[in-house]
């Protein structure tokens, strides 16, 4: 398997940087970037598989999704909105603000609103 990939992006081989010019005397060309591919742990999982082992840059990225949003969309299309049962939790406590007419910090009485996962195991 190789340690690399050409970028994904479909414009990745116009964009003038010195990190792309190839070749020699009259023969340059401006080429897609390579991209090492992350062989350590990642949040997805091991031995890399994150998405920036096929892109170069976030530009790059964008302009693929840009290209083929719909056919990635096809690959796992969400006909309605997904829920998460939750508590919310209203409590009140004793707080200060600033008031500028007495110019000083005065009491009054604040509420926090805490959203509680709910277990449904
Ligand atoms: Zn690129």
């Amino acid at each position: 398997m190789s340690n690399y990939n050409w970028c994904h992006g479909p414009n990745c081989h116009t964009i003038q940087t010195q990190s792309r010019v190839r070749g020699s005397g009259d023969n340059k060309v401006l080429r897609t970037r390579k991209v090492k591919v992350y062989t350590g742990r990642s949040m997805f999982g091991n031995g890399g598989g994150t998405i920036w082992d096929y892109f170069c840059n976030h530009s790059c990225l964008m302009e693929y999704m840009a290209h083929h949003i719909q056919a990635v969309i096809n690959i796992a299309p969400r006909s309605k909105a997904l829920e998460t049962p939750i508590k919310v939790e209203k409590e009140k406590y004793e707080s200060e603000r600033y008031d500028f007419g007495k110019e000083k910090r005065v009491p009054y009485m604040a509420t926090r609103t805490t959203i509680k996962s709910v277990d449904n195991a």
